[in-house]
């Protein structure tokens, strides 16, 4: 099992902390899951620039060489998933979705749809829904995207980290790899965010 600090640190010598205060929204409820993301940077210094100041962020960040950040508590909720979620069920069981208020979500304007999907699935409990940012932990790998589809390939290294990371995680929260979440499958992202990441 890994040693977490009361504050919510992860004590391991794999761990550099760079805990940035903005990133923390309140405590977290309950952590059900795990969602990949990528930076859309190419080093890990500019991921620290921008956290520096935006309220929007993850609990880790793997860079390049494989070097593991912690930058937020694993006690507190960072804003990594985004403000809507996508339909689990519609996408991947869709005999279990709710037929009637779907076809009433499906007939409404883009914007509409995205706004009432989000709300019908957040009054669903995990696993029925996708995890949201009040129940899921964030790690952001470094790497940029190339076009609307794709992103750069994850370093093995930054694989091995996420590997270990994700493994500690499993532990700590008594969860699996059914668990894990790519950002594009969870909200509206370039699809290409995190393919290449392959957890534990
Ligand atoms: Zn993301």
């Amino acid at each position: 099992m890994p040693k977490i600090t009361p504050e919510g640190i992860f004590v391991d010598g794999r761990i550099v902390v760079r805990r940035y205060l903005n990133l923390e929204h309140g405590p977290i409820s309950t952590v059900v899951a795990i969602v990949l993301h990528q930076t859309d940077s190419s080093t890990a210094q500019q991921t620290f620039n921008s956290y520096a100041r935006s309220p929007h962020g993850a609990h880790f960040l793997i860079d390049k060489n494989g070097q593991v950040y912690q930058t937020a508590s694993l006690f507190m909720r960072c804003q990594h998933v985004g403000r809507h979620i996508r339909s689990r069920c519609l996408e991947i069981d869709k005999p279990s979705c709710d037929s009637v208020a779907m076809a009433r979500i499906q007939a409404m304007s883009w914007s509409n749809h995205v706004r009432a999907l989000d709300a019908h699935e957040r009054a669903k409990p995990y696993p029925q829904r996708y995890p949201i940012n009040g129940d899921s932990i964030g790690i952001e790998i470094v790497g940029r995207s190339i076009d609307d589809k794709k992103y750069e390939t994850v370093t093995s290294e930054q694989n091995n980290s996420l590997q270990w990371l994700t493994g500690e995680l499993y532990s700590h929260f008594s969860i699996s790899s059914k668990d894990v979440y790519k950002h594009p499958q969870v909200s509206y992202k370039n699809p290409g965010e995190a393919a290449s990441g392959v957890p534990k």
